[in-house]
C-alpha cells in the first residue's frame, strides 16, 4: 500500500475467529500500526503472522503522536490504526487523528469488524432500529444521575459500556432514575463465558447482584413507555374538539397536536381511530 490512506481497522473483541480477511491482509500492507497498546497488539499481529512497524496512539499521547502519524501520512505512505479490542474510536481513541487528516485531505476508510455495542444489540432483543449509544456513564453517582435523567426520554434503546465493578451501582442509580425497564446485559461477548442476562432491571438486578461481575460488559436499556397521561389526554382533547363538531378531522388532529404536543400524524391516526370506533 503506497498511497497516503488512514485505515481503521477493527479486531475482535475476544474471539480471534473474528478478525476479518481484510484486516489481516490490510495490517499487512500498511507502511505503519498505529497501536493503542504495541505490546497488547504484538501478541494479535504475530497470531496471524503480520510483521510491522508500530508506533503507539493512545489518549494521553494523541497530541504529539497524531502529529507524528499525520507527517507518515503527508510523506505518501499507509497508517492503521488499531485499538485494544473492536473498532478504533468507538469509546477508544482515534477521533482527533481522523477529524485532522479529514481536515488535511486525506483519506480515511473504516475496515469494519467487531465492536460489541453493535454485537450486543444485535443479540438483545431489544428494538434495534433506533439505538443511542452513549459510552461509559461517568462514574461518580451524582453526575451519573444526572445523565441517565438525561437520557431518559430518548427513543429507541440505550447502550452503555461500563467497567463490571461498576455494573450493581450503575443498575441501581437506573432503576432509581429510569425506573423498572427491561435491560440487557451483555458479558463477555465472544469469549467462553460468554452470556447474555435479560430481564428487568430488578430481575438482572439479582442476577447479577450475587456474585462479583466480572469480565467486560455492555448495558442495553429499552425505551420507556410513552405515559398513559400522553395517550389520555390526547384522546380526551380529540374527544372534546370531535363532540364540539365544528372542525374537519383534518383540522381536529392539526389542534389536538398543538394542544397536546405529539406529532400531527400521531394526533390524525388517533383521530381516525377514534371516528372509526364511533362508527363501529
Ligand atoms: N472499541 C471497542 C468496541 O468497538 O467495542 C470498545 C472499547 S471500550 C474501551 C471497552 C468496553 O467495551 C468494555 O469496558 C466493555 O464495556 C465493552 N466490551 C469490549 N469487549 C467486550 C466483550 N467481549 N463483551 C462485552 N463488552 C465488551
Amino acid at each position: 500500500m503506497t498511497t497516503a490512506t488512514l485505515s481503521l481497522v477493527a479486531t475482535p473483541i475476544g474471539n480471534l475467529e473474528d478478525m476479518t480477511y481484510r484486516a489481516v491482509r490490510i495490517l499487512g500492507e500498511v507502511d505503519l500500526i498505529a497501536a493503542e497498546d504495541t505490546r497488547h497488539s504484538l501478541k494479535l499481529l504475530s497470531h496471524f503472522g503480520i510483521s510491522k512497524s508500530m508506533t503507539s496512539y493512545f489518549d494521553h499521547n494523541q497530541q504529539f503522536k497524531g502529529e507524528r502519524i499525520l507527517n507518515t501520512l503527508r510523506q505518501g505512505k499507509s497508517v492503521a490504526l488499531i485499538s485494544d479490542a473492536g473498532t478504533p474510536c468507538v469509546s477508544d481513541p482515534g477521533y482527533q487523528l481522523v477529524r485532522d487528516a479529514v481536515a488535511e485531505g486525506i483519506p480515511v476508510i473504516p475496515i469494519p469488524g467487531a465492536c460489541a455495542a453493535v454485537a450486543a444489540l444485535s443479540a438483545s432483543g431489544l428494538p434495534s432500529d433506533t439505538f443511542t449509544f452513549a459510552g461509559f456513564p461517568p462514574s461518580r453517582q451524582g453526575k451519573r444521575r444526572s445523565f441517565l435523567a438525561e437520557m431518559s426520554a430518548l427513543p429507541g434503546t440505550l447502550l452503555l459500556y461500563e467497567a463490571p465493578h461498576r455494573l450493581v451501582e450503575t443498575l441501581q442509580d437506573m432503576r432509581e432514575v429510569l425506573g423498572e425497564r427491561q435491560v440487557v446485559v451483555a458479558r463477555e461477548l465472544t469469549k467462553i463465558y460468554e452470556e447474555l442476562i435479560r430481564g428487568s432491571v430488578s430481575e438482572v438486578l439479582e442476577s447479577v447482584d450475587q456474585g462479583k461481575v466480572r469480565g467486560e460488559v455492555v448495558i442495553l436499556v429499552a425505551p420507556g413507555e410513552k405515559p398513559a397521561q400522553e395517550t389520555q389526554s390526547l384522546e380526551e382533547t380529540l374527544l372534546g374538539l370531535m363532540r364540539d363538531g365544528r372542525l374537519s378531522l383534518k383540522d381536529t388532529a392539526k389542534k389536538a397536536a398543538e394542544i397536546t404536543g405529539v406529532s400531527r400524524s400521531e394526533a390524525y391516526a388517533a383521530a381516525l381511530k377514534l371516528k372509526n370506533d364511533a362508527e363501529l
